[in-house]
């Protein structure tokens, strides 16, 4: 990463010369001068950073000597193990453990949460909708409430 360089150095498009940009604006400037550009440079972006663009034969050379490129080239091999290494394993969880009512439950296979809400004593809030629409909605929420009790 480049934090030890100071954001409001003025530093020097690489799409033209004759634009000095603030560090901290340089992406953005770049992204807009490559569009906008009559003519744009077909510049190669460094894969370490967006803000490295230079013609592409000169891009290898910039790889290896890019200050950008440490952390990245560290991390890469092992992201690429890492993958294969964890897939087979279960998240460190505990086992989801039931409510009260678990071995009531029994018969059903899995949970359905849709199911839960219909048996649970819960008055589901349905906003966003006609206040006619709501008050009917309530009232069927209270008759199925009555009903369950
Ligand atoms: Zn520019
Ligand atoms: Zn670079």
């Amino acid at each position: 990463m480049s934090t030890n360089k100071n954001p409001n150095e003025l530093v020097t498009c690489p799409y033209n010369k004759a634009h000095k940009v603030l560090r901290l604006r340089l992406a953005k400037h770049l992204d807009r001068c490559a569009r906008t550009s009559n003519k744009p440079l077909e510049l190669a972006i460094c894969p370490f950073s967006t803000i490295h663009r230079m013609p592409a034969h000169e891009l290898k050379a910039h790889m290896l000597i890019c200050e950008d490129r440490g952390a990245m080239s560290v991390e890469e091999p092992q992201s690429a193990e890492l993958p294969a290494q964890k897939a087979p394993k279960m998240p460190d969880l505990e086992p989801v453990v039931g409510c009260e009512d678990w071995d009531k439950d029994e018969d059903v296979p899995t949970y359905n949460p849709q199911a839960y809400c219909e048996k649970s004593l819960i008055v589901r809030s349905n906003p966003g909708q006609p206040l006619a629409k709501r008050r009917e909605f309530r009232e069927s929420e209270r008759r199925r409430l009555a009903s369950l009790q």
